[in-house]
């Protein structure tokens, strides 16, 4: 059997893993350099309350992808759930993501959809043909207004720069809807595993051909002892940073408990307005509506740059970032049988499903290739 060295136990690693294991042809070390696996995801049940945390914040599984939601339904027990947010802003409390309730409510109008269509193009910035950033994306789709309400104050305090230095993907990730769906995902399939994320990803690395090491931090160094090596965890941090340190903004929670039923109504609610330090509160019993609690646990959600000893979670890919990353990625093309993949590895903004999805390609071309290992992919195939 061949030996394959995976670092990090998130979505990425454990799908990879998972996928080469089935083969028989090799055996699979995953390592991983915090006390737990599952990455960012990783949820526990808080002792207090029993409530099943979400401990880097809130995720809810939601992909088009037929073939990534059967994949994560059959290692674990999905329950329907669908997100519904609701933004607290300077113009009062609304339905968010911006939808007919949302538009009705702002303008005190009772639009139907081709109504608040028509308004809502009125209020486009029309000299913006092809936004070229997070606020001319924002003000060609739906104007000062709306854009100053909802969105520029957030995004500072979320991102931590002028709107005008972010791409506008950011901002398309959420939906305009002209009806009264207020989903926040506009994915065919959501839901959230029953006994959390934990379980799935346990579940996934659960085969005789995979051992995990938890506690440890690798180096590059290990790469010797095996024949191929997946690397998950940030590009920069596999360098020891010699060329400097990738953007990424870290979150960072006060926790409390509520003791009664609930504490505010909803799984999540956004601060959109600076006057409110923080971006938002969640409240994570209500990700398990399936379960009783007498007590619940709330996360205030603030946003900071990374500094050293903090996790990072959003790539910010800002100029200087993405000059960074090209030098990164030269210098990984010398890295001969290393593959590099996921959210860190690549520096992109990927959701869980995309991971997967990417995670399951790899897997399958490693298993089909015939070519020289050194010849393998270093970065899979990026789309956009
Ligand atoms: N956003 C905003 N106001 C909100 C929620 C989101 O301006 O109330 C912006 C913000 O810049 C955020 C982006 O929209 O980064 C995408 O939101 P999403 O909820 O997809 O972010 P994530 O779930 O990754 O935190």
């Amino acid at each position: 059997m061949q030996k394959i060295l995976v670092v990090g136990a998130g979505f990425s690693g454990a799908v990879l893993a998972r996928q080469l294991a089935e083969s028989n042809r090799f055996e699979i070390l995953v390592v991983d350099e915090r006390n737990h696996i599952a990455g960012n995801c990783h949820t526990k049940r808080d002792a207090e309350t029993n409530v099943m945390e979400h401990m880097y914040g809130p995720h809810i599984f939601n992909t088009s992808n037929k073939k990534v939601w059967d994949y994560v339904n059959h290692f674990a027990e999905f329950m329907p759930y669908t997100n519904r947010v609701k933004a607290v802003t300077r113009a009062g409390v609304f339905s968010f993501p911006i939808n007919l309730l949302t538009i009705n409510q702002l303008f005190g109008k009772s639009f139907n959809p081709r109504e608040a269509e028509a308004f809502v193009s009125t209020l486009g910035d029309k000299s913006i043909t092809e936004p070229q950033n997070f606020e001319e994306q924002a003000l060609s789709m739906v104007g000062k207004e709306i854009y100053e309400i909802f969105f520029r104050d957030y995004t500072i305090k979320q991102w931590g720069c002028d709107p005008k230095e972010l791409p506008a993907s950011i901002l398309k990730r959420l939906p305009i809807r002209f009806t009264y769906d207020d989903n926040y995902y506009h994915n065919v399939y959501q839901g959230i595993p029953k006994n959390g994320y934990t379980e799935l990803v346990s579940n996934i690395l659960a085969h005789p051909n995979i051992s995990v090491k938890l506690n440890d931090c690798y180096t590059r160094e290990w790469n010797g002892n095996y024949d191929y090596v997946f690397y998950t965890g940030p590009i920069d941090a596999y360098f020891s940073y010699a060329r400097g340190r990738l953007g990424y903004r870290t979150i960072y929670f006060e926790r409390n408990v509520f003791n009664g039923e609930d504490y505010q109504g909803n799984p999540v609610i956004n601060y959109c307005d600076k006057v409110v330090p923080y971006t938002r509160v969640h409240e994570h019993k209500h990700f398990t509506p399936w379960e009783k609690h007498s007590k619940s646990l709330y996360l205030t959600e603030f946003s900071k740059e990374t500094e050293e000893n903090d996790i990072p979670f959003y790539p910010k890919a800002l100029a200087a970032d993405k000059a960074m990353l090209e030098v990164y990625k030269q210098m990984a093309e010398g890295e001969i049988k290393t593959t590099f993949l996921g959210r860190l590895a690549t520096y992109r903004y990927l959701d869980m499903h995309h991971v997967i999805d990417e995670a399951l390609t790899i897997a399958e071309q490693f298993l089909r290739n015939t070519a020289p290992l050194e010849a393998f992919m270093r970065f899979p195939i990026i789309n956009g």
